[in-house]
């Protein structure tokens, strides 16, 4: 009988050790668990820190001006005055012909920290008959993007939006469509371009223009001056897709 009082105040006492034992494991765990937290949380705001964002520098909303179809002899560097009066950088979906016309302006493109993209040779449309053609277009253009400018571009928006995510791989090139087409190329009227775009505008959205009309200018720089106002930022589609 005696044997057995004992041994059941063992068991007791083994189990009341185990269950405190159990309850500063708990907090141990907990006390690691938030210094690691901290931890991650004080190296967060120090990479922040070091390097800042343009979104951090201004606290700005990002959005994307894009320009296709050009360049354009008469109208291209023109934008590109207002964009660099305006501290905007913007992409350039340039089409092979006119950048070996006009290599000079896209150099000037590249310059100014502007972003290149690929916008086919002859600016064709992607059709089921014309696959091989297609992808011919494309690498055209990034040779002569290259022959200019010395780098690759990754970037490429299709004539139309017409793709095949097959050429993603095989030619490593990411598609950017678009969210706003303020449908610059079918009208001159520079007032309605601005309030077809500002009216939409939303954090994030990426603008559809075409660099060799008057109007597009006018309006792309109208655009600018309003939404800065608003607090947004103007980057190129990368800065925006990597944000
Ligand atoms: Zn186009």
């Amino acid at each position: 009988m005696k044997v057995r009082k004992w041994w059941k105040r063992m068991v007791i006492l083994d189990l009341l050790l185990a269950g405190l034992l159990f309850l500063r494991t708990c907090q141990g765990y907990e006390e690691s668990l938030q210094a690691s937290v901290q931890y991650d949380q004080e190296n967060r705001e120090q990479t922040q820190d070091s390097v800042p964002t343009d979104q951090s520098q201004s606290g700005g909303k990002l959005v994307a001006l894009t320009f296709d179809d050009g360049p354009d002899p008469r109208y291209t560097e023109k934008l590109l005055d207002g964009l660099k009066e305006r501290g905007v950088k913007a992409t350039f979906f340039v089409t092979g012909a006119n950048a070996s016309k006009y290599p000079e302006i896209v150099k000037r493109i590249q310059e100014e920290g502007h972003l290149i993209g690929n916008h086919t040779y002859h600016h064709i449309q992607l059709t089921a008959a014309n696959g091989e053609q297609f992808r011919n277009e494309i690498v055209s253009t990034n040779e002569v993007i290259r022959e200019i400018t010395g780098e690759d571009t990754e970037y490429i928006r299709p004539p139309y939006g017409s793709w095949n995510k097959k050429y993603e791989e095989e030619l490593n090139m990411f598609p950017v469509l678009w969210s706003i087409d303020p449908r610059d190329w079918c009208s001159d009227d520079a007032d309605c371009i601005v309030r077809n775009t500002v009216s939409k505008i939303k954090e994030g959205d990426i603008i559809l223009m075409h660099d060799q009309y008057k109007s597009s200018v006018i309006a792309a720089l109208e655009i600018v001056d309003r939404l800065q106002k608003d607090g947004y930022v103007f980057v190129t589609v990368e800065e925006l897709l990597l944000d």
